[in-house]
């Protein structure tokens, strides 16, 4: 068993490398691409669940959608089950964020495990159509689910699978942007009315999730609901993939159950600095505050912080918070569809009012005048998620924005959180 398996999102020789550390449940015995036999071999034959089991099992659990919002995945399939008869499944495997890689991860070394939960749930709700998102930037991981998808479809399991490929973008995996992109449509998010699990696409009842949320019905029907309530903890069973930004540039994807500290999946000198939780959308947690925290979704939020989709992304040494907070900014600024007034006119603002704060001109009450003008406007949460990163940076580093005001800076202004880089 390799404890480290190194692989490439985008394949083919001389893209950027990926490690994803074995793990206890998603991530073990690990192997690059395996082969459907391999993975019979493993898991077993395809349960065939009843939607009443299954939505049992998965509330027993209290399996979560592990692509931000973790909203509880039994009422997603009980509201797309009673919604209407022709339902749809969609996987989705565009992370969209650039610095988060827990599906390429899982793509790359786990695909049928992915793809057995969405026939699970394809079975249970009596639909035979699976879409499967596959992102436009990471050739390699499309790659390897077009190959997972042949082999099921060669292998005679009666489902119809569509192949979908993302644009490249940070909004582009968005749920209603996928929607959007099913139905023909530019791949970029709308107002929605009602959840896809009521009206997703074609205005059918749609069960749209992550790679990883499907992974873990899987894992959930294999071991069995009282199994996989042993590991985590008894509010928070199972594991979670977290990717967390290396030192190096390389980041690393790995499988932590519920409950494990975070001094047991970060090294010590990157304890005491900041880190950015939770992605571009998410906050700054300061230098230490990981220390007695554990991987917990309701833990980490007293603390002010949430996981998102588990990026984690600690500040290299010569970092500086500020400048990072001001990259991160320009790059979501640039990555949003312009639609919407938030996004055309307040995120750019917003860039040049963090640009300025690093170059030491103190405007951050006209930068926390902006955070919250642009919350709740938009037609995505776009705006409010870069909103809520550098409303953190403001809160959590006022001694930094004195300094840089000061002409100084305490952290150095040394590029490597890996990411966005700004224009200094
Ligand atoms: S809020 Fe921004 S990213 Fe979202 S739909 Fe509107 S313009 Fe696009």
């Amino acid at each position: 068993m390799n404890p480290v398996l190194r692989v490439r999102p985008s394949g083919g020789p001389g893209g950027p490398l990926l490690d994803v550390r074995s793990g206890p449940f998603l991530l073990r015995d690990l192997v690059a691409d395996p082969s459907l036999g391999r993975h019979r071999h493993r898991a077993g034959p395809l349960a065939r669940p009843s939607l009443h089991g299954l939505v049992e099992d998965l509330a027993g659990a209290d399996v979560r959608g592990r692509g931000g919002a973790g909203f509880p995945f039994a009422t997603k399939l009980r509201t797309a089950a009673e919604a209407g008869r022709r339902r749809e499944v969609v996987v989705n495997v565009s992370e969209g964020e650039p610095a988060s890689f827990k599906d390429a991860a899982l793509a790359l070394t786990r695909p049928h495990l992915v793809l057995d939960g969405a026939a699970l749930c394809a079975r249970a709700l009596g639909t035979r159509r699976v879409h499967v998102v596959l992102p436009g930037d990471r050739p390699g991981v499309a790659a390897a689910l077009r190959r997972a998808v042949a082999e099921r479809v060669q292998d005679g399991e009666r489902l119809r699978w569509r192949l979908h490929t993302t644009d490249p973008g940070f909004v582009a995996g968005q749920g209603r942007a996928v929607i959007e992109l099913l139905s023909g449509r530019p791949n970029l998010p709308v107002t929605a009315w009602a959840p896809e699990a009521r009206a997703g696409y074609r205005g059918r009842p749609t069960l749209l999730s992550n790679a990883e949320t499907f992974a873990h019905v899987a894992l959930l029907l294999g071991a069995g609901s009282a199994s996989y309530r042993t590991s985590g903890t008894a509010d928070e069973p199972g594991s979670r993939l977290l990717t967390i930004g290396g030192e190096s540039g390389r980041p690393v994807v790995v499988e932590a159950t519920h409950g494990t500290p975070w001094r047991d999946l970060l090294d010590e000198p990157v304890l005491d600095r900041p880190v950015l939780v939770g992605g571009y959308h998410g906050t700054w947690a300061a230098p230490g505050a990981l220390r007695d925290l554990t991987l917990s979704r309701t833990g980490m939020a007293a603390a002010g912080l949430t996981l998102g989709a588990g990026v984690v992304l600690p500040l290299a040494a010569g970092d500086c918070p500020v400048h990072r907070t001001a990259a991160v900014t320009a790059y979501l600024a640039g990555q949003s569809a312009g639609r919407c007034g938030p996004c055309r006119n307040g995120l750019p603002a917003l860039t040049d009012g963090v640009r300025a704060l690093d170059e030491g001109v103190d405007v951050s009450a006209r930068v926390g005048e902006l955070t919250r003008t642009v919350t709740g406007r938009g037609a995505c949460a776009h705006p409010d998620g870069t909103a809520r990163m550098v409303r953190s940076m403001l809160a959590l580093f006022g001694e930094e924005l004195d300094a840089h005001a000061a002409g100084d800076c305490t952290y150095r202004h040394a590029d490597a959180l890996p990411g966005p880089r700004s224009r200094r």
